[in-house]
């Protein structure tokens, strides 16, 4: 089977001494294989531009096992290691984006491309027609607790109020 080279999948991220990359084929959507580069963190977990690499990049980069749903190259999905619902998959852009406050306009592309990934997902996993939640954590008030922007996706059995704390106003 033939490979196809990706576009660069870390646009404007410049290496640093210690930085390595690892290179993988996996299977694309459409049945061909992809050769997918991705981020790879030195031992001390650094990564390029010199901060700390998430669990998500080292997921990522296959340095740590997750069940992967689906990788193309701008995004990465995988199966939440704690589940809060029936499907609970985590849709991550490859590019380590912090939080939603550290998206650029340059990131535009890559975020709609994240819905369209929920919505192809949410087709395979047969919970598009019952429907689904997404939601996106941004810092302390919004719980996130992975500092490497994602969306989850969640579904397979209704899901009750959108949020579980007090009433507000
Ligand atoms: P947040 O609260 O940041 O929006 O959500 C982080 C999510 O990442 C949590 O739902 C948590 O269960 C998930 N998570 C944390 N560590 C891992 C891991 O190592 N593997 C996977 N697959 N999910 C993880």
């Amino acid at each position: 089977m033939s490979e196809m080279a990706c576009p660069k999948p870390y646009d404007g991220h410049t290496k640093v001494a210690g930085a390595r990359e690892i290179f993988s084929t996996v299977d694309a959507p459409a049945g061909g294989r992809v050769f997918f580069a991705a981020a790879g963190t030195s031992d001390a977990g650094q990564t390029r531009r010199g901060h700390m690499a998430t669990i998500f990049e080292k997921i990522i980069a296959g340095e740590i096992p997750s069940t992967i749903v689906h990788r193309d190259e701008r995004v990465t999905a995988f199966r939440d290691i704690s589940p809060q619902a029936p499907v609970h998959v985590l849709i991550v852009p490859n590019k380590p984006i912090a939080t939603v406050n550290d998206i650029t306009d340059d990131d535009e592309r890559t975020l709609g491309h994240m819905f369209v990934v929920a919505r192809d997902i949410a087709q395979k996993e047969g919970i598009a027609e019952n429907g689904f939640r997404l939601i996106v954590n941004c810092n302390k008030h919004g719980g996130q607790v992975v500092f490497h922007l994602h969306m989850h996706l969640l579904g397979g059995a209704p899901l009750g109020p959108m949020l579980a704390g007090g009433k507000h106003g």
